[in-house]
């Protein structure tokens, strides 16, 4: 996959971590495969001077989305544990910006725009199109990707990029998803 990039685009990578991949305590089935697509699309957004956006899970202990906690997941993406590191083969820019969300007590931030202040970052970058990628399609890719169109950037999802928990879900996701304007790519 090669992407379209033009001046004033950005590529946002979402939770591309080790427990959303085979091995994780949240595990996608080949959450492992994204790796290669995203190191290709990140160098060539490198090449091409794009800033390269990087989301993570950054849980605290007892987070409230964990199941102890009457919440939706496992315990996952526990603040300096192997499971919240990226996945070792995932190759980014030195000047990759680190976007940190599900670190808050109280909620829990699936989208990469909830809070953390990535649209000022991106108006400051005078950014006017952005391409998504990461994990998982059904849960904080298409919450990224729906803020971003919320936000009126053109948005790109690179399918061969992202991977889904459940195939039903995925469906009704890519729905919604072409509904708001994403373009899939
Ligand atoms: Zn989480």
């Amino acid at each position: 996959m090669k992407a379209t990039f033009e001046q004033n685009d950005a590529l946002i990578i979402v939770d591309v971590q080790n427990d959303f991949c085979p091995g994780g305590k949240l595990a996608l089935d080949e959450g492992d495969e994204v790796v290669p697509v995203i190191n290709a699309l990140s160098a060539q957004a490198q090449e091409a001077g794009i800033p390269v956006f990087v989301s993570r899970d950054w849980h605290p202990r007892h987070h409230v989305s964990f199941d102890e906690r009457g919440g939706p997941w496992p315990e996952h993406c526990v603040q300096d544990t192997k499971g919240a590191e990226f996945h070792p083969d995932l190759i980014l820019p030195e000047n990759a910006r680190l976007v940190s969300k599900g670190a808050r007590f109280d909620i829990d931030q699936y989208s990469a725009f909830d809070k953390t202040g990535l649209v000022s970052e991106l108006v400051h970058l005078n950014i006017k199109r952005v391409w998504v990628v990461g994990l998982a399609l059904e849960v904080c890719v298409k919450a990224t990707a729906l803020d971003a169109t919320k936000n009126d950037y053109e948005t790109f999802l690179v399918e061969e990029g992202t991977r889904f928990i459940d195939r039903a879900d995925a469906e009704k996701a890519r729905e919604e998803l072409r509904e708001a304007g994403v373009i899939f790519k």
